[in-house]
This record gives C-alpha cells, structure tokens and sequence, in this order.
C-alpha cells in the first residue's frame, strides 16, 4: 500500500470509533513508526510501505482503537519549546499549562532577585520545572512529586535538556520535602473531582494516572493543602501560582482569602478563554 491509502483507511478506522482527531492521529503514528517527519507524507504521497511497516503501523493503531492516548503510543509530547519524554506514569502535559509557565516567567522577568528560586509541585514529567529552567538561566528550580516512578522520567527530561544540575528534584507530599524559602511556587496539581472523573473522556481515565488528576470528592483537596502549606515556604511578597480547573475559580479564590496569608489575587485566563491560572502575593505580615 502507499501512504495516501493507509493514512485514508486508517483515518476511518479511527473515526468510527469517534477519535476526534483521527487523521492527524494516523499520520503522527505513521510519521513515529517510519521514523521520518509528517511533511513527507505531502511530499511523498505515493510512497511504497513495506509489508513490515504496514503492520508496525497497524500495531499502532489498534493501539489508539482502544483510546490509548497517541503520547503515550510515541512515548513523546511537545510541550513550550520542546520535546518530552512521557510514559504512563505521568500526565501528558497539556497545552493549557503553558499559561503557567508564561506566568511564572513574567515575574521572573519583572523581579531583580539574582538567583531567582523556583518551585514546581507536582512536577510529573517535569513540564513546568524544565521550562522555567530552561528559560531562565539565572534561576535555581526546586520540583517535588509522589510518585517516585514520575520524578524518573521529569529526571532523564531534565539530563535531556542539561539541566539537571539546576533542577532539584525531590520526592514526598506537596512541600513536605521541601526546604527553604522561595520567590515563586508553582503548581499544576490534580484537581478532578469525584463526580468529574467518572466523566473524563476514556483516553484520561483508563490511561492517565489516577494520582496525577483524582483530588478527593470536590477536586480541590490539594488546592486547600498547598494554599496553606506555601504561605510558609513564600518569601515575603513572593507569588503562589496555581493551575485551576475551568468550574474552581471561586472556590480557590475563598481558600485562598480565608487563609489570610495572600494579596494581589489576580486569575489569568487560557487562550480558549476560561479561567486557567490564578496567582497570589505572599502578604508581608500575616
Ligand atoms: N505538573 C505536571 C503534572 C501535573 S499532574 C504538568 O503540569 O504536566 C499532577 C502531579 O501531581 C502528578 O505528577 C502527581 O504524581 C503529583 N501528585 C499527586 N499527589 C501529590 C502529592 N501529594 N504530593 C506531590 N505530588 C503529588
């Protein structure tokens, strides 16, 4: 078969069992599987597949018939200017979270601390913490995470991009491994709810760690935790930076004033226009 036939067919395959994004997902496999980049197969639309490719690639896509999500299946995603290695013991970076990432560089640009220190909890593949890192040279990042098994794939991301010696990675509970105080504390951590996870579409709930999005029955049980647990590792007007679920707005907004410890409470929206990120200065008293 040729490229233009295999990717029509297996594109169709996908939709029938409603893959929303079934073509691009045929030809990023197949691109994966032939190891070659997806512009060829414009170039190239004639191209001969040997019988070995096809069924390498027809692997594949019984592999997303049965929702598995495509990073997953490349053992990679994109995420700010790179390239990151996930398996199933991380969440796959969303796009969504680079709104934090934009954030946290904006008043690390705006702030004359030399040595900037940086905290990212819950790192999971490291996202958050090698962007940061990787952007700002001047800065020292600390991350933290449960799971033992995700702190090793956020590790071989950092060597990847050289930047080990400027991470610290540590594992534990939210700040309970964590020393010191900081400029900046970010955080993408878990924040579905009881209800919102029997909800999620198949992709997430049968191939995304539990423990990377399950926060308890309303979803905002690690919100309250690190709200509280910050204010202690905050330098005096440093800034807690949160992703949040679209719904959460006003329910971290009350956390976050009834803890007495922040002002300059601000959201930030993401570019599909929901509440994404909602950022708070540690108070100088209090
Ligand atoms: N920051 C990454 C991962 C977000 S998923 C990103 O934005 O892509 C949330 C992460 O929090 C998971 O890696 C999960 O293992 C971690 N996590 C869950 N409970 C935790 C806890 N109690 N302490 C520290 N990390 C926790």
């Amino acid at each position: 078969m040729i490229v233009h036939e295999i990717l029509n067919e297996s594109t169709k395959v996908l939709e029938a069992v409603g893959i929303p994004s079934a073509r691009l997902d045929a030809e990023v496999l197949l691109a994966f599987c032939l190891s070659c980049d997806r512009l060829e197969f414009f170039k190239n639309p004639e191209m001969q597949l040997s019988l070995t490719q096809q069924a390498a690639f027809q692997k594949l896509i019984d592999r997303r018939l049965r929702w598995e999500p495509v990073a997953y299946i490349t053992g990679r995603k994109n995420f700010w200017t790179f390239t990151l290695e996930v398996n199933k013991d991380v969440l796959i970076p969303r796009p969504d979270t680079e709104v934090i990432v934009e954030e946290v560089l904006d008043i690390a640009k705006k702030s004359e601390v030399a040595g900037i220190k940086i905290l990212d909890i819950g790192t999971g593949s490291g996202a958050i913490a090698i962007a940061v890192a990787s952007e700002i040279p001047h800065a020292s990042v600390m991350a933290t995470d449960i799971s033992p098994a995700a702190l090793e794939v956020a590790r071989r991301n950092a060597e990847s991009m050289e930047l080990q010696n400027k991470i610290d990675f540590r594992h534990g509970d939210l700040l309970e491994p964590v020393e010191g105080v900081f400029d900046i504390i970010a955080s993408n951590p878990p924040y579905i709810g009881a209800v919102e996870y029997k909800e999620l579409p198949e992709g997430v709930r049968l191939f995304e760690p539990r423990e990377a999005l399950f926060a308890g029955k309303s979803g905002l049980e690690f919100y309250e935790k690190i709200i509280y647990q910050a204010a202690d590792h905050l330098k005096k007007n440093g800034w807690l930076l949160l992703e949040i679920g679209a719904t959460q707005q006003k329910d971290i907004l009350r956390i976050m004033e009834n803890s007495g410890f922040y002002d300059n409470i601000e959201m930030r929206r993401d570019y599909a226009g929901l509440p994404r990120v909602i950022k708070a200065r540690r108070k100088v008293s209090g």
